[in-house]
């Protein structure tokens, strides 16, 4: 589930037809993610409300990480969701593992570490209770 700093394989490669890959359409080569700051305040909100005015835009977060999520077909991917350039692929795509793609997300759920926001209203309800939730505490 966690995106970053990237995507996965995805090959024609010698082994292809038995991987999990092979029965994905590439979920996680369409889009990129971007690392963020937590908003700590409604200046910081009013940045990440911008992104997310944007189509296509969206904001992860899984447990203490806050991403950008932007969707983006990698231009290597090729019609059958296998890569144009295996063997060169980026340090990000050889890193992303299927243990908790996105691929799995789809077929057995999201985790419930995992928060994903389209809409900026949704996430600035979240955003406050947590920030409610910090000041009770202190
Ligand atoms: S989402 Fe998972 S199964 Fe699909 S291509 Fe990416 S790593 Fe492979
Ligand atoms: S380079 Fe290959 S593995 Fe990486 S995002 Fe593009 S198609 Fe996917």
């Amino acid at each position: 589930m966690k995106k970053l700093p990237g995507k996965t394989s995805g090959s024609g490669s010698a082994g292809w037809k038995e991987t999990l890959c092979s029965k994905c359409k590439a979920l996680c080569c369409k889009y990129i993610t971007v690392e963020i700051e937590e908003p700590k305040d409604d200046e910081d909100l009013d940045n990440i409300r911008w992104y997310m005015i944007h189509e296509g835009v969206g904001i992860l977060v899984e447990k203490k990480c806050w991403m950008v999520r932007m969707n983006a077909r990698c231009r290597y991917l090729r019609k059958d969701s296998t890569c144009g350039i295996y063997e060169h692929r980026p340090e990000a795509c050889r890193q992303y593992e299927t243990e908790n793609c996105d691929y799995r997300t789809v077929s057995e759920g999201v985790p419930k570490a995992y928060r994903e926001f389209e809409d900026f209203e949704k996430f600035r309800n979240y955003v406050k209770g947590r920030w409610r939730r910090k000041k009770r505490k202190e």
